[in-house]
């Protein structure tokens, strides 16, 4: 069936592309009317190649209310679909699956004080949904966003989340009071660096913003990055009493793997 006729996809348009580097780009496309999704959701994405739809999983950098879709996304050398995608330009087609899903929901944790969002390389993607989303913003007391990258030019939406965010028409008041960013670089120097499953061992990122440390009983983490680094996160979590959340059972923590090691 050609990609044109398969009813489970949506053909929309780009608007905007933005290269960050070599590596990464951004993208935005027109949103169909019937697409609902939640901030943290991904869903199936691609181009139509000789016929057929080529699709991969994406996160949905925007969140649920935006009239446009946007992703952030890898250029695998060679990769069979990002070889292609990163040269979109404005006005092409861009398949979009009608079903989003993901386990990054607040509604897989039971309520509590403050939500770490722990991202490395693209698995910033859901969360600069959910860091736009005024529901986050009421159910808890901060928002800790960390992302781990190699090299200073990976931190995507860099200032996006420390100027723009903090400046928003409707988001800023609640951003400025309750939004902490913690960009973290391992092979360059920056201002801060270290492996986030370090800085977390070491109690680095509550320190740095004068929060309590990290605690089950309280404290609520999301986790999005490569798969290594999820093991290890989720091993820490784990030694200390967090719990694993889904859509069956609410816990203390939830994860998604940024992209599946092939
Ligand atoms: C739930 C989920 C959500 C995802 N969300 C995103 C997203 O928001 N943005 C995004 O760029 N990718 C995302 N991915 C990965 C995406 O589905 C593709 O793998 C990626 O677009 C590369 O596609 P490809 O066909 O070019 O190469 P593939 O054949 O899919 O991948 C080739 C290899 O490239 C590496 N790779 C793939 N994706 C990444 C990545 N994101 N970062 C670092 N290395 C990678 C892996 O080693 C992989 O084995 C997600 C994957 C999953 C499972």
């Amino acid at each position: 069936m050609t990609a044109s006729k398969n009813s489970a996809l949506t053909q929309e348009t780009v608007i905007t592309v933005h290269h960050w580097n070599d590596t990464l780009f951004s993208f935005t496309t027109t949103r169909g009317d019937a697409l609902r999704f939640q901030s943290g959701q991904f869903v199936m994405i691609g181009l139509e190649i000789e016929g057929r739809p080529l699709l991969r999983a994406y996160s949905i950098v925007s969140p649920h209310y935006e009239e446009h879709l946007e992703f952030y996304s890898i250029k695998v050398p060679n990769g069979p679909l990002t070889s292609r995608l990163q040269h979109l330009q404005v006005g092409d087609t861009v398949l979009v699956g009608r079903k989003p899903t993901g386990t990054l929901l607040k509604d897989n944790l039971r309520p509590g004080r403050n939500l770490y969002l722990f991202s490395s390389g693209t698995g910033l993607a859901p969360f600069m949904s959910i860091v736009r989303d005024p529901d986050y913003y009421e159910a808890y007391e901060h928002i800790v966003l960390i992302h781990g990258v190699r090299l200073v030019s990976e931190l995507g939406y860099y200032d996006e989340i420390k100027s723009a965010l903090p400046m928003h028409e409707y988001l800023g008041d609640a951003v400025q009071k309750k939004l902490r960013y913690f960009p973290t670089v391992t092979r360059e120097a920056f201002a801060q660096q270290g492996r986030i499953t370090d800085l977390l061992e070491a109690g680095a990122i509550e320190r740095q913003f004068d929060l309590p440390p990290l605690d089950p009983l309280h404290d609520r983490v999301m986790v999005c990055g490569n798969p290594s680094v999820l093991v290890d996160l989720v091993a820490i979590l784990q030694a200390r009493g967090f719990d694993e959340g889904s859509m069956q059972k609410q816990g203390s923590y939830v994860i998604e793997r940024a992209f599946v090691e092939k």
